[in-house]
């Protein structure tokens, strides 16, 4: 994430920021331009959730619903007569801001979702019912063709950590729910439909072993004992396409901290990351340089959060194998040649 200032006065305001704390002024977030901006009382430009849920993004074009680029990828959105239902929508909202953020810094492709094709990135937050019969229909976090589904009781901290604990999760956020999400989204458009697959297969896997077999082995014998060395989390030794979208989220987690590293001037990046020849973590930085600029922030990081008493900022290990599927997703992201195995076997272009 960017550094931003307010303004007006100059003062430090955050990404999230609706108003100025130092001058009071109205802010907005535009998209597009990557910049904050006062908010002049003209109710066209702000996003029509503003109000009820603190979305402080701009439209910077026409759109009928008043909603900004964010917000109208959402096709469906909590109940809200039920109580606490507006706030869990607030922060799931909150967290797709910075996906659609990392998005756009990528440039991948996001069309409309309005634009009627079924293939479109689009978002339904749904909360379990109770049926009738005195049942509950519980709503499965996941991606179908384009449709993430988001259980709303993730965005309650003591449910989602229950969660994590039960399913020895070092990490369980909201932005990160996204992000492993949106991975199974962009494998669809960029390895499916640009014919990627072998290329694919030798770094993560055959897609094609069936996948209700694959989490059902999962979820009663658990990951091989070598895991580790082989898979970014536990979960990503699932099935190929869990540890493509967990392997696609900590690429984001990677290189949306080091912007944040970068903007605020970490000292033991800036031994690490050549700022001048690589401005920006999200473009035009190849991926032994994002790496190398990574491994410092972790160890200074994870130390900060230890002072504070904070569990690790990144509890993980980034083995050559894992790494050769971080570079994967790099090329694939940036459509580079994608890596592919070497006469000897070893990892070429990355
Ligand atoms: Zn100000
Ligand atoms: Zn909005
Ligand atoms: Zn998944």
């Amino acid at each position: 994430m960017r550094r931003f200032l307010c303004p007006d006065c100059g003062h430090e305001v955050y990404f999230e920021s609706l108003t100025c704390v130092s001058c009071n002024s109205s802010l907005g977030y535009r998209p597009g331009a990557g910049i904050m901006s006062r908010v002049n009382g003209n109710n066209a430009q702000t996003c029509a959730n503003r109000q009820q849920i603190g979305c402080n993004w701009i439209l910077e074009q026409p759109e009928p619903s008043g909603l900004c680029l964010s917000c109208c990828l959402t096709t469906t959105i909590p109940d809200l007569s039920v109580t606490g239902n507006v706030d869990r929508w607030a922060r799931l909202e909150r967290a797709k801001r910075r996906l659609v953020y990392s998005i756009l810094g990528f440039g991948l492709p996001l069309p409309p979702a309005m634009a009627g094709d079924l293939k479109t990135l689009r978002f339904d937050f749904k909360g379990d019912a109770v049926l009738p019969d005195g049942e509950t229909e519980r709503v499965l976090t996941g991606h179908d063709n384009g449709l993430i589904t988001l259980n709303i009781a993730e965005a309650d901290d003591a449910v989602r950590e229950k969660h994590r604990v039960a399913l020895h999760e070092p990490y369980r956020t909201l932005v990160g729910h996204f992000r492993h999400e949106v991975g199974h989204y962009y494998w669809d458009r960029l390895v499916a439909d640009r014919n990627a697959h072998e290329a694919f297969r030798w770094a993560f896997g055959d897609e094609r072993e069936d996948y209700g077999d694959a989490l059902k082995r999962h979820y009663e014998q658990g990951a091989p004992a070598d895991w580790r060395q082989r898979f970014i989390s536990h979960y990503a030794s699932s099935h190929p396409w869990e540890d493509f979208a967990e392997t696609w989220a900590h690429y984001f987690h990677i290189v949306d901290s080091l912007e944040t590293a970068a903007a605020y001037e970490l000292p033991t990046l800036l031994t690490q990351f050549d700022m001048e020849h690589y401005p920006s973590p999200y473009r035009g930085t190849p991926f032994h340089v994002l790496l190398k600029g990574w491994i410092p922030v972790t160890v200074a990081m994870n130390e900060m959060n230890r002072s504070v008493g904070q569990p690790d900022f990144y509890p993980f290990v980034l083995s050559n194998t894992i790494a050769a599927k971080l570079a994967f997703v790099h090329a694939l992201i940036h459509d580079d040649v994608l890596p592919a195995p070497g006469a000897d076997g070893q990892t070429v272009n990355m």
